[in-house]
């Protein structure tokens, strides 16, 4: 987003990208299906995922000592791996330490994007202003009306889908045409609005009605292997950074592109104290230069960015770049993720089938908890994505017991009757969460790796079991039947939403950046992705990600005319 807004200004810029430009047409294969694949899209026998339950026992770093060619990250085992293998990284060249984490990394031109999950939420004043209501952490120095324009740009811009609710603690988007409930989804629409909750089509960043602006996307057809989120969209329907972002960016002429270019450190200019430039790594040769300019901005993402912070220590910035107010790596926020709930309509049981995976999502419920009422047990919420209807593999009812034909029979009957429910609560930002640099540890590259010291409190735990608690309530309410109910919560990091590792705020002692995402310390450094964020809210970031960066790099280009920076 940077690279788009600032070359749309008329600025030159150069983006260091640290993995490589994949054919990313040749490698997306939302067309292809499991029989056309030689393992069903398995990844090969040689290489390994790592499970939910390795991330528990294994030492870090967890690639360490493993048999296998190549490890990859828990998101390639929920099976159909072989299309992303190439765009996550193998964790065997990138390694980190520290408590549990389970990090999932994209390296290659538009990282994650390429496979994100498309949630476009928007947060609101009761996330912006989250402390001025229970008294928790820091409020975000900006509100909903500042950032609110720079939502609409991103909605235009890139599009998504979604049905308008005017619900003040999910503010709607400019939304393109909905994606339609299954049978199952209206049901529970139904009934939760006569419980007073809400269950909307889910708000995908997908160009449903198509994007006139932009060659390189394609509206929505609605497909059958969408459900493959993993797998990403070869028509880029669904939003991803290179077709939405960089090859527009390109055709200002104001762009280059360095690919296996990975970011060491932030050089600093001794005699004014402002950033000079980056130091990196070519990938492929080992061989480092430096690449000068006015003004540097990071985005590697949250936890990378804080790396490379941290990494960039000077006889200026002893403690790291941008580092003096300490808060650099610290109050690292995400989402848990595991609460789970399962449910059987009996009166789809045996009716005909329905496409319903064709779709970028199935729905959202928002938050409840915390708006006008005070949980006695935990602050902030969560809402709950979720899916009713068929799928392309009918998992759920795959698992019915039985065999031959009778079992056959059960499948098809059950394949379109099964309902989830998953939590995604907010994990309250605390300062004592935080990564620092393992001073024995390196990477492929020799540049010193991640040390995680991370862990969830009370208020995560307590608000695990009202999700469970809550969906079972409203699943009964609906007249399902809870087939499955769980309330463990995942390994930390799991939601893949991680934030706040350089946050903003207006005193530079307790922050790092100042509502424009600039360094308090180093005026021409800016840190544009998730690790500016004040607290992690419940929604989905990357919208808000994207619309923080548009309003940080038009003000940084303004300040730049006026010779300001
Ligand atoms: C499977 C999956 C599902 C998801 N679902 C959702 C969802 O539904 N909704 C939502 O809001 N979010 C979702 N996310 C999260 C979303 O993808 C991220 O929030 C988003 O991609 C963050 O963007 P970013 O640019 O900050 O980081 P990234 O996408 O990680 O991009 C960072 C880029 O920086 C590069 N880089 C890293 N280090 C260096 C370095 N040292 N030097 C040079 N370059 C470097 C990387 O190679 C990469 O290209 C999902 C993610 C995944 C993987
Ligand atoms: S359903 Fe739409 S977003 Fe999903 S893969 Fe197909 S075209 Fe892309």
């Amino acid at each position: 987003m940077a690279a788009y807004v600032l070359t749309s200004h008329g600025m030159k810029v150069l983006l260091l990208e640290a993995g490589k430009k994949l054919d990313i047409n040749k490698e997306l294969k939302s067309m292809q299906w499991p029989y056309d694949h030689p393992n069903r899209g398995d990844i090969p026998p040689d290489t390994h995922s790592l499970t939910p339950a390795e991330y528990r026992f294994r030492d870090r770093p967890y690639a360490k000592g493993t048999p296998y060619h190549h490890v990859y990250s828990y998101i390639e085992s929920w099976g159909k791996g072989d299309y992303s293998k190439n765009i996550v990284v193998d964790e065997k060249d990138h390694p980190y330490t520290g408590t549990p984490y389970a990090w999932a990394r994209a390296r290659c031109l538009g990282g994650k994007t390429n496979i994100w999950g498309r949630l476009g939420l928007r947060l609101s004043d009761y996330d912006f202003k989250a402390k001025s209501r229970d008294g928790y952490g820091e409020d975000w120095p900006i509100s909903y009306a500042d950032i609110a324009p720079y939502y609409d740009k991103v909605d235009l811009c890139l599009g998504i889908s979604g049905h308008k609710e005017n619900l003040d603690y999910l503010p709607d988007s400019i939304f393109q045409r909905s994606i339609r409930l299954s049978k199952s989804e209206v049901m529970l629409r139904e009934s939760l609005a006569k419980m007073g909750r809400v269950l909307t089509p889910y708000r995908a960043g997908v160009a449903t009605d198509g994007l006139k602006h932009n060659k390189y996307r394609s509206r929505c057809f609605g497909r059958g292997a969408c459900e493959r989120h993993t797998g990403g969209c070869d028509i880029h329907a669904a939003f991803d950074s290179p077709t939405g972002l960089i090859y527009p960016a390109l055709e200002t002429g104001n762009l280059t592109i360095r690919t296996n270019a990975t970011a060491r450190e932030v050089t600093v200019d001794a005699s004014s104290g402002k950033a000079r430039g980056v130091s990196f790594v070519d990938t492929e040769t080992g061989k480092t230069y430096e690449a000068r300019g006015k003004s540097i901005v990071l985005a590697a993402s949250t936890l990378e960015s804080a790396r490379l912070m941290l990494l960039s220590k000077s006889s200026l910035y002893p403690n790291g770049i941008g580092n003096s107010s300490g808060h650099v790596g610290h109050n690292l926020c995400d989402h848990i993720m595991g609460p789970h709930i399962l449910g059987l309509v009996k009166d789809l049981v045996g009716k005909p089938r329905t496409l319903d995976d064709g779709r970028p999502g199935g729905f959202y419920v928002p938050r409840f908890r915390n708006l006008t009422d005070r949980d006695p047990n935990f602050i902030r919420a969560y809402g709950f994505e979720g899916f009713g209807g068929n799928t392309m593999e009918p998992e759920h009812a795959m698992s019915l017991p039985g065999f031959g034909r009778s079992y056959k029979k059960a499948v098809r009957d059950h394949a379109g009757a099964f309902i989830s429910l998953s939590g995604f609560g907010e994990v309250l930002a605390r300062y004592e969460n935080h990564i620092d640099i393992d001073p024995d540890v390196k990477d492929k590259w020799g540049i010193p790796v991640i040390r995680f010291h991370y862990k969830y409190g009370d208020n995560e735990k307590k608000m695990s079991l009202d999700m469970v608690n809550s969906a079972r309530e409203m699943f009964d309410e609906a007249g399902f039947e809870v087939v499955e109910a769980r309330h463990e919560i995942l390994t930390e990091g799991w939601s893949i939403h991680e934030l706040g590792t350089a946050r903003m705020g207006t005193d530079p002692k307790t922050s790092v950046l100042n509502p424009f995402q600039q360094s308090h310390d180093v005026k021409n450094l800016l840190v544009v992705d998730g690790s500016s964020h004040v607290s992690a809210s419940c929604h989905n970031p990357t919208w808000t990600i994207m619309a923080l960066a548009w309003r940080s790099c038009d003000h940084l280009a303004d300040q730049l005319r006026k010779g300001e920076v």
